[in-house]
């Protein structure tokens, strides 16, 4: 757990959130600030920052938040009909938190790369 960190925070249900899916490696949670009628974070529990200075235990949990969004769109029901993610690194990106964690994005069309 990294001091001040708001996902560690969160992984550690210190600051509340709206809880999609858990295992022993991630949570899913509802974005406070959604930009489309479904927006997940998809959170590994352990802190970990950019993909550049994962090493080869932690990329696999990373891998891992990639593998399990198919078990996130199933619970959030929009599997079939299509889904975004996206996984901000640095400020062009805008990356607001630096604990990696992958964006699930859906509910409307998203064409575009807006
Ligand atoms: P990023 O810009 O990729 O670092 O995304 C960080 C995301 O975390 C933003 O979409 C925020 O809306 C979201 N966020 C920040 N604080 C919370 C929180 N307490 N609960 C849920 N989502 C949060």
């Amino acid at each position: 757990m990294k001091k001040d960190c708001v996902f560690c925070k969160i992984v550690a249900g210190v600051i509340p959130s709206q809880t999609v899916y858990e295992d022993d490696k991630v949570i899913a949670i509802s974005d406070i600030n959604p930009v489309a009628p479904v927006h997940v974070l998809i959170i590994p529990k352990k802190h970990l920052g950019k993909l550049e200075m994962l090493n080869e235990e932690e990329m696999e949990v990373a891998g891992y938040c990639f593998q399990i969004t198919p078990v996130v769109a199933r619970a959030k029901k929009i599997l079939n009909e299509g889904y975004r993610l996206v996984l901000n690194q640095g400020e062009n990106a805008g990356q607001e938190l630096d604990h990696l964690h992958l964006h699930l994005l859906a509910g409307r069309n998203l064409e575009g790369m807006g």
